[in-house]
């Protein structure tokens, strides 16, 4: 079952999405060599608290933290840990809240000191992999549209695209219907309508595309264990069906340009 939210839902979303940018500005604050991933566990489950709403991943299927932090080879769902980052490291952060009923969902993959040049380019072309997805959310487009663009620029770009995971519908739910995969075909899949709302998240392989997932149960990495990157964004097709973005990366850019 696919759910269309009202305008009045779609600004909850909102809500929920823009805590989750603000929570990720405030990782971005303390993001260094050093740091380790339980240190920005820990900063946004206490931001995501004072603000009044509950962090979304924090015992979802088990999860043990409030951020997933995936760093180099780790695609998604990395679990917080002790281990300090290093400079040249990336570390995809993915959060989630719930708040008065629904959830917001985004990710942003930061560069922790200084990065190689073939790496800082895997992490423009996929927040442009993330833009051109977002370009094609708008009624009577269909779901492969979206897949079709994010495919298209990352493979041309000579980098790897996930086939295991994908985007999702949000809501209530923090992963609703349709699925929103990273790859597909012009003119496929569900026709998207007004009032749907829909996370779209790119994970981008410096190499090939396959993954496996760690005896932790959790963490998802590359085969080849060259670095990924992942930028997710919270869309809703609203009632003109044009794409509005949810969530915002606003805040987490004003952090990392001063620093
Ligand atoms: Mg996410
Ligand atoms: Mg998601």
């Amino acid at each position: 079952m696919i759910f269309h939210k009202t305008g009045e839902e779609i600004e909850r979303i909102k809500k929920s999405s823009l805590l989750v940018g603000k929570t990720l500005a405030e990782v971005a604050k303390i993001i260094k060599p050093g740091v380790t991933t339980l240190d920005l566990d820990k900063i946004a489950e206490e931001f995501i608290r004072d603000n009044n709403a509950l962090p979304g991943f924090l015992g979802y299927g088990g999860f043990p933290n409030s951020l997933c932090t995936s760093v180099n080879s780790a695609v998604v769902h990395g679990i917080p840990n002790d281990k300090p980052l290093k400079n040249g490291d990336i570390v995809s952060v993915d959060c989630g809240v719930l708040m008065n009923d629904f959830y917001g969902d985004s990710a942003y993959t930061f560069e922790v000191g200084e990065v190689s040049k073939e790496v800082r380019d895997l992490l423009r072309v996929t927040k442009e992999c993330l833009e051109l997805a977002i370009e094609q959310a708008r009624a009577g487009n269909r779901i492969g549209d979206i897949g079709y663009a994010v495919q298209n620029h990352a493979e041309s770009n000579g980098f790897g695209v996930v086939r295991e995971l994908v985007g999702h519908g949000l809501g209530r739910s923090l992963h609703e219907k349709p699925e929103v995969p990273n790859y597909g075909k012009k003119g496929k899949g569900h026709k998207m309508k007004p009032g749907l709302v829909l996370a779209i998240e790119p994970m981008i392989n410096l190499g090939k595309k396959e993954v496996k997932q760690l005896d932790d149960g959790w963490t998802i990495i590359t085969k080849d264990n060259l670095p990924s990157a992942h930028f997710e964004h919270d869309v809703a097709i609203s009632l003109d069906g044009s794409p509005e973005v949810l969530s915002s990366f606003e805040e987490i850019e004003k952090v990392l340009i001063n620093k």
